[in-house]
């Protein structure tokens, strides 16, 4: 198969038929009617943690054309209904209970989110295409090769309404990973909507499961600025965390090695 026929595939499915697909979807304009001026910066990071490229963008204006339409109008619009009830609130910084299903609506919106943001022009591709496929099969909760964090963000942040980072991460691990290699590949896709930041991270290999991935995380100090919400700890959580992140706090978790 040639490139500009894998280039017309649907990243899910492997469909043709492509139909354009908000990044971010056109429900957030009704949320945030006030966007008119407001600048959303995206920046892309290689693996040793420099800004390779950033810009700036109108708010939930980005359209890509990389997913078909029986998936778009499908279970990618079901996210967006499952999500918002909960995403709303934690964008404002509300107060809102997360039941264990509502973590795993939140968090499945999030991976697909990041998903797409991947293919913003100018996006560093960093998510293993299996992530895609794993995601289509289960459709309504993220690949178990990956974790996904929630943080609250104060309001003054900036820049105001949006920020994107997407970085590729070569880990040495101790002790060795179950599998062959001694360095593995990951990534790590952080985006914030106001007050609402979340973060996927996961590895390229996709021997390694979820228990692996639990026992590496060093939270360091940042435990009381987020909320696991994939995998799920099957407890009900309180939103916001105790911490909110300001500017810096959060570009320093979206940049970090470990
Ligand atoms: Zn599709």
């Amino acid at each position: 198969m040639d490139a500009s026929a894998v280039s017309r595939s649907c990243v899910f499915c492997g469909q043709s038929g492509l139909t354009p697909e908000h990044v971010y979807p056109r429900w957030l304009r009704e949320v945030f009617p006030s966007i008119k001026n407001e600048k959303g910066y995206h920046e892309v990071c290689g693996p040793d943690g420099v800004i390779k490229r950033r810009w700036i963008a109108r708010p939930f204006t980005v359209v890509v054309s990389r997913v078909c339409r029986s998936c778009n109008s499908g279970w990618m619009s079901e996210l967006e209904t499952d999500g918002r009830p909960f995403l709303e609130p934690m964008m404002h910084g509300q107060k809102v209970s997360l039941s264990p299903e509502a973590q795993t609506a939140v968090a499945t919106w999030a991976v697909k989110t990041a998903m797409m943001l991947q293919y913003v022009p100018g996006e560093l591709v960093v998510i293993h295409p299996a992530h895609y496929t794993e995601l289509f099969q289960k459709k309504r909760q993220p690949p178990d090769t990956c974790m996904v964090w929630a943080s609250a963000c104060r309001q003054d942040m900036s820049p105001p309404l949006i920020t994107t980072w997407s970085r590729s991460l070569i880990l040495e691990t101790e002790p060795a990973p179950p599998a062959a290699a001694d360095t593995i590949s990951g990534y790590r896709v952080t985006f914030r909507v106001n007050q609402l930041a979340l973060q996927i991270w996961g590895y390229n290999v996709e021997s390694l499961r979820e228990p692996y991935l639990i026992q590496q995380v060093d939270y360091g100090g940042y435990a009381p600025f987020i909320h696991t919400i994939w995998p799920t700890s099957g407890t009900e959580l309180t939103w916001p965390p105790p911490g909110l992140f300001a500017s810096d706090g959060l570009e320093a978790f979206a940049m970090r090695i470990t």
